[in-house]
């Protein structure tokens, strides 16, 4: 498997892939995208920090084992979906799935089946939908703009779906979960940040959940944009997955959670796996995840601890590990 990142020397993700018809299946089945950013920090990082990057972005042919357990829609989704692109299965707040693209294509992708180049965003007609099922809901208190990435879409359509969602009296809480601050620090643009404020300043709170699995990840760009959505006010917490080959270890897991709070975000959930297609390669056991975070809380701070969380199939919700 390693044979297609140990090979690395240029920036071009195509030079990263041994050519082969296998190879060939898998890109084609869940594309191929890593952000210049991610390039960058790819070609800066050595060692270990090297392979945890290209392991979650560089495809390998294991994503062609599929296990009878795996699902296309590994957390079940589909039975909470009222309208297209929402999902409500928690009665205070519900998904609001803007896009189905992203900056990069992580091979771990609980959202494999939907993301990349079989998705597309919202139509219009869609998407006024879902803003009247939010309007509709008055037991909704919250939003959670997901994918996909929110943050990848133009500012145009961010500004119609922010003020929008900011003009529904009962919604408090504005949520984006996101990689874009690390992935592609260059989106967090002044206009965006103008924007945010104006959301802010209409009485609703803003909070990004940054995805993030290792400390490599974070660019003196990224802790840029990071510092610059704080300077708004902008809340901020963390999601990571343990992956195996990645953060599945002490040392790592724990320089992860020193950088998150290093750079103001608090660390909130680490997720184990989902039952995705193809990705059993990155399965750590809920034993040793338990391990991990049990050693965690005895070594550092107690702001630095997140909750390992499982999701469970068939949409029965999350459960806390530890
Ligand atoms: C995870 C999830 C949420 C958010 O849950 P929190 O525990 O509040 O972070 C909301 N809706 C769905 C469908 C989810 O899967
Ligand atoms: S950024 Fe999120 S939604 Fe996009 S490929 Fe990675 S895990 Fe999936």
């Amino acid at each position: 498997m390693s044979q297609y990142w140990t090979t690395l020397d240029h920036l071009y993700i195509e030079k990263l892939l041994e050519p082969g018809a296998e190879i060939d299946q898998v890109a084609q089945s869940f594309q191929i995208k890593i952000s210049p950013t991610m390039q960058q920090q790819i070609s800066r990082a050595k060692g270990e920090e090297r392979e945890a990057l290209l392991r979650q972005f560089i495809p390998s042919i294991a994503e062609n084992h599929i296990l009878p357990e795996e699902l296309d829609d590994p957390i079940g989704d589909g039975r909470f979906t009222p309208v297209a692109g929402v999902v409500h299965r928690y009665p205070d707040r519900a998904l609001l799935k803007i896009t189905q693209l992203c900056e990069v294509y992580c091979r771990f992708c609980f959202r494999k089946e939907m993301i990349g180049q079989k998705g597309e965003n919202l139509t219009k007609s869609e998407l006024q939908n879902a803003l009247d099922y939010f309007a509709e809901h008055q037991e909704l208190w919250e939003v959670i703009l997901t994918g996909g990435d929110p943050l990848i879409l133009s500012i145009r359509r961010l500004r119609e779906v922010l003020l929008a969602l900011a003009a529904i009296p009962h919604l408090k809480s504005i949520r984006i979960h996101s990689r874009i601050p690390l992935i592609s620090p260059e989106k967090i643009s002044p206009e965006l940040l103008a924007l945010l404020d104006e959301v802010m300043a209409s009485g609703k709170m803003l909070t990004v959940v940054l995805h993030a699995n290792h400390a490599a990840e974070f660019s003196p760009e990224g802790r840029a944009a990071l510092r610059a959505l704080r300077s708004k006010g902008v809340m901020l917490l963390s999601q990571s997955v343990l992956l195996k080959g990645v953060n599945d270890n002490l040392p790592a897991l724990k320089a992860l959670m020193y950088t998150f709070v290093e750079n103001g975000v608090k660390p909130y959930y680490l997720h184990q796996m989902d039952l995705a297609r193809g990705t059993s390669h990155f399965v750590v056991s809920n034993e040793a995840g338990i391990a991990l975070i049990n050693q965690l809380r005895e070594e550092i701070s107690g702001i630095c601890i997140p909750r390992l969380i499982i999701e469970i199939p068939e949409g029965e919700g999350k459960r806390v590990l530890a």
